[in-house]
């Protein structure tokens, strides 16, 4: 899709366009299913002849309207709302991947993620290789098989805060004729927008950056119409040959660009129903009419904090990609020019023993189990999230056991780095 409008007006404009005498506001429609005056009307419907609502489990206008807007800051052609983050990782693969099939992975992944794409994706038959995203494009391309549907990656890894270089992950997968599906959570299209790297399809918690005050579980797939699923007939024979299922469509002849977009929703959607609720549309999209707002200053607040702790003698050692110095730095300054996101990880002197009486003295910033929330909040994860791992299983997990995972939220940074100050002197 050509952007036309800039980030901004989209955040605010873009998604639902009333007609003369329709509500302002992205209304609620919160109806299971849609009236139609004869029989011949709604059958064409379901043999996909015409478009139109029906039944909210396959679409509903308050959730297309926040989808359309998503895919529009994206640059992609068309785009399906989820339940939540992980439903979206698991039919964005599931879309192009069956029992038989393989696919390659960044490891720098987040948990939740890992556990899916490791153990239950492989309970169906689907299995995956992780690679280290800054191995070389051989040591990548050497875990494809015949059988690899698609290479994966996170543009900043949660929690590990790797920058993924998208052109080289690109380059790869194209190479091997499989497409690269990008986790956008972290910057959002804000701060970086994979398709315009390379990257084919585009996925997203938008519990995070995109609801920005914790109200909602949700998630994003965002179609960038660009792979050409033509190329590799044999590979992806759920878009190129006929679906049993509406009476032989084949989905790249009938939809073209749109082809993976509109199988996900036509097809798994309709299956597994893994929806977004219209109440939750609703509240995702009146976060994404200041998300261009809120991403600036968290990335300010956040390139703040991440100075102030540097200079401390008691912090070890500390990760912002907006740090000079950092691993990411120049990765970043290239993918991310305009700032990465609000979160830093960093650990403390003496352990994780320090770590733990820093976060309990905290007042401003709360323990939650959440990151990306206009709170500033934070994780101790060898307690939290990995509190099964040993300290060895912690660290080749990535996760040292003193890692604070900090998400530096938009109040004025001065209280948040008051608050970190009395608390580091309590810690010690
Ligand atoms: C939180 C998160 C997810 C999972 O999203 P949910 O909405 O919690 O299901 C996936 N990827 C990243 C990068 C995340 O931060």
């Amino acid at each position: 899709m050509e952007r036309k409008l800039s980030s901004e007006t989209i955040c605010v404009q873009a998604g639902w366009k009333p007609k003369k005498g329709e509500p302002r506001v992205l209304p609620i429609y919160q109806s299971t299913t849609f009236k139609y005056d004869t029989s011949e009307e709604m059958g064409k419907l379901f043999d996909l002849e015409e478009s139109g609502y029906f039944y909210t489990r396959l679409q509903n206008p308050t959730n297309d309207a926040v989808a359309s807007k998503i895919a529009e800051l994206e640059g992609g052609v068309g785009a399906m709302l989820t339940s939540s983050g992980q439903a979206a990782s698991f039919y964005a693969i599931f879309n192009i991947c069956s029992a038989g099939d393989h696919f390659v992975s960044a490891s720098a992944i987040y948990g939740g993620t890992f556990n899916l794409f490791a153990v239950t994706l492989k309970k169906l038959g689907i299995e995956v290789s992780f690679v280290d995203q800054d191995a070389t494009n051989e040591e990548i391309a050497a875990a494809f098989r015949p059988n690899t549907k698609a290479l994966f990656a996170e543009t900043i890894a949660n929690p590990g805060l790797s920058v993924l270089d998208i052109e080289k992950f690109a380059s790869i997968a194209h190479s091997q004729g499989v497409p690269l599906i990008v986790d956008n959570t972290f910057p959002t299209p804000i701060n970086c927008r994979p398709f315009e790297w390379g990257a084919d399809i585009v996925i997203h918690s938008t519990t995070k950056y995109m609801d920005g005050h914790a109200s909602s579980v949700g998630g994003a797939i965002v179609d960038s119409g660009n792979f050409d699923w033509n190329a590799y007939k044999d590979k992806f024979p759920g878009l190129t040959e006929p679906d049993p299922s509406y009476h032989g469509l084949t989905y790249t002849e009938s939809f073209g660009k749109m082809a993976y977009i509109t199988k996900a929703t036509v097809q798994l959607m309709r299956d597994l129903g893994s929806i977004q609720s219209p109440q939750n549309s609703f509240l995702i999209n009146i976060g994404l009419e200041t998300l261009h707002l809120r991403m600036a200053r968290h990335c300010e607040n956040a390139q703040k904090v991440a100075e102030h702790l540097q200079k401390d003698e008691r912090v070890a050692w500390i990760h912002y990609c907006g740090l000079k110095g950092d691993k990411y730095y120049e990765t970043a300054e290239k993918y991310l020019p305009n700032g990465s996101c609000g979160v830093i990880t960093f650990g403390l002197k003496g352990g994780r023993d320090n770590s733990i009486r820093f976060m309990d003295n905290l007042e401003l910033a709360a323990i939650v189990t959440h990151v990306a929330d206009a709170r500033t909040s934070v994780l101790h994860p060898a307690s939290h999230t990995h509190r099964q791992l040993s300290d060895e299983q912690l660290i080749a997990a990535g996760v040292a056991p003193d890692l604070i995972r900090f998400s530096v939220g938009i109040e004025n940074v001065n209280d948040i780095i008051a608050d970190i100050d009395q608390a580091l002197a309590k810690a010690y």
